[in-house]
């Protein structure tokens, strides 16, 4: 029988439990903005498992958000030729911040799926219900 892969569960928002269903409703760069569902809609897993349970995600999103951030500032550093004069800290900070105005959705989504899938004794993966 097929099982699901975790890197496929984990790139595609799919749940934790049986790794079929999805944890978003829309796509990650839709025209609905995506939401978080209630419950797994293949095996019944509450993603939320306890009241608040997603504002751990806030630290694993900031945590996400250091590191592009970071990475931003290099590629700017290293696209603008090793540009580090005073003036250019506008071209920093616009390209950091459009970087991370563009990132959010992708930060929303796999912050989620990280706490899901690594952070989260509580949800295991269970084979059986990874079937159609
Ligand atoms: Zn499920």
């Amino acid at each position: 029988m097929e099982k699901t892969t975790k890197l496929y569960a984990l790139v595609n928002g799919k749940c934790p439990h049986c790794r079929r269903g999805d944890i978003f409703t829309g796509s990650l760069y839709g025209f609905n903005i995506q939401r978080t569902n209630e419950f797994c809609s293949h095996c019944g897993q509450r993603y939320e498992i306890e009241p608040g349970y997603f504002y751990a995600s806030m630290y694993v999103s900031y945590a996400m958000n250091v590191a592009e951030m970071i990475a931003i500032g290099i590629a700017t550093y290293v696209f603008s030729g090793g540009n580090l004069e005073f003036d250019s800290l506008w071209l920093y900070v616009g390209v950091i911040f459009s970087g991370c105005f563009i990132l959010a959705p992708f930060n929303y989504r796999y912050s989620r799926v990280i706490l899901l899938h690594w952070l989260s004794p509580k949800i295991s993966y269970n084979a059986y219900y990874d079937q159609p």
